[in-house]
């Protein structure tokens, strides 16, 4: 397929199909599949999308379908690239004039960053003398990003840091997971690093700023929703191939992954119309309250129904499934655990407040009003 950099032709549906196809190729084409995915990301690049991702104002809607094409073409692609563009978006929003300006050039010469939130148990990253010592853990796609943002708690709140990654200490003995090996989400020590390669980003509290934080989780929701569109795509042409599409009972496993997906494509719309009118509002009430309950919606809506949509298609296909080189042997486990991402709970206990305080949406679940 042409390297299309053309933002209109890359909102094309069958555009975006295609791009999943490649990345899914690339990956197969690998040489060491638990390895960064560099191949994908040579892809991504001379599509300018890690140079030009879709995050300006309104943008919305292309930047979730993108997500969700990448993860549809790869789970640990689709994690490695979520973390670059969040990146990119909070070195947008706060970044001084020299930051935004390096970075820019950074990213037109093929640059990698990622998002490291996630503290290392028992010695989480701190400031010390105006140094950083400690660890941050799942620092997802260390060996393939040039920077990364980490957080430290400080007395006035969680401070970033866009930190170069070039003398970072890597420990790769932790990482022994049931899936997405390939996003090396690793556990990477900063206590040596000099003070020039740490570069303060925003000011205290930027980082968990609602609804920013929370409403986030829209990017990451928007990769599974990918993720649970491939693991149908691999029942249906297996059952297809075995000639047992037709069969009444694969026939409801069909239907049934084809709603839960469809349901997580609607959920995606919505969530974009909810970030794009929360921009326009700059942060503010009740667009600020909107985006919020429908990430916590979209969030828990997505993490249900791809578990569903696991289950359909393990009964679907079967052992064969199992078995590489099956494409469901990878996506099963990838799927499966970057499912697991923080306070799902609290995320679906946030979103049932937020219904029962109106603040979905002229009275309804937030969805088709
Ligand atoms: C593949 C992968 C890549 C990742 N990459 C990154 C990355 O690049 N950067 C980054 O910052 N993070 C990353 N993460 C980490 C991720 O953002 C989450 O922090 C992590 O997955 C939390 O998962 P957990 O299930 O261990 O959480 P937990 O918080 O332990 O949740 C487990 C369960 O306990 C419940 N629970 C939570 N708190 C409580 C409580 N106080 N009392 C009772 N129950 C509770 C939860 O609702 C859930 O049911 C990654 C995770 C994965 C899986």
């Amino acid at each position: 397929m042409p390297h299309d950099r053309d933002e209109n032709a890359q909102a094309d549906p069958r555009w975006l199909a295609r791009l999943s196809g490649e990345i899914a190729a690339a990956v197969a084409a690998s040489p060491d599949r638990d390895a960064f995915p560099a191949e994908a990301f040579a892809l991504l690049r001379r599509h300018g999308l890690s140079e030009r991702p879709p995050v300006a104002s309104g943008s919305g809607l292309s930047l979730l379908r993108l997500l969700a094409a990448v993860g549809r073409g790869d789970l640990a692609v689709g994690r490695l690239f979520e973390g670059h563009v969040n990146a990119v978006d909070l070195i947008r929003r706060f970044g001084s004039a020299r930051v935004r300006s390096e970075v820019g050039a950074q990213l037109a010469d093929g640059a990698l960053l990622g998002v490291w939130n996630t503290d290392a148990r028992g010695d989480p990253l701190r400031l010390e003398g105006g140094r950083l010592a400690g660890k941050k853990n799942f620092a997802s796609g260390v060996d393939g990003l040039s920077s990364a943002i980490v957080t430290v708690p400080e007395p006035a709140g969680r401070q970033m840091f866009l930190v170069r990654l070039a003398d970072a200490a890597v420990d790769r003995s932790w990482w022994r997971p049931l899936g997405m090996a390939a996003s090396g989400s690793h556990i990477v020590d900063f206590s040596g690093l000099p003070p020039e390669a740490i570069t303060p980003l925003g000011e205290p509290g930027d980082y968990i700023a609602e609804p920013w934080f929370s409403g986030g989780a829209i990017r990451f929701a928007a990769v599974h929703v990918g993720g649970m569109e491939a693991v149908m795509d691999a029942a249906v042409e297996h059952l297809t191939k075995t000639g047992r599409a037709e069969d009444p009972h694969q026939a409801h496993r069909i239907g049934r992954m084809g709603l839960a997906v469809a349901s997580g494509n609607l959920w995606l719309r919505e969530a974009a119309e909810a970030w794009d009118a929360a921009e326009a509002a700059a942060g503010a009430d009740p667009e600020a309250s909107r985006l919020r309950a429908t990430a916590n919606g979209f969030r828990s809506l997505v993490e249900h129904s791809a578990m569903s949509v696991l289950e359909e298609a393990e009964r679907a296909v079967g052992a064969a499934g199992f078995n590489a080189p099956h494409r469901l042997e990878r996506l099963i486990p990838d799927l499966r655990t970057y499912l697991r991402q923080p306070n799902p709970d609290g995320a679906l206990t946030a979103y049932a407040k937020a219904l029962v305080a109106g603040e979905t949406g002229a009275g309804g679940s937030g969805i088709g009003r």
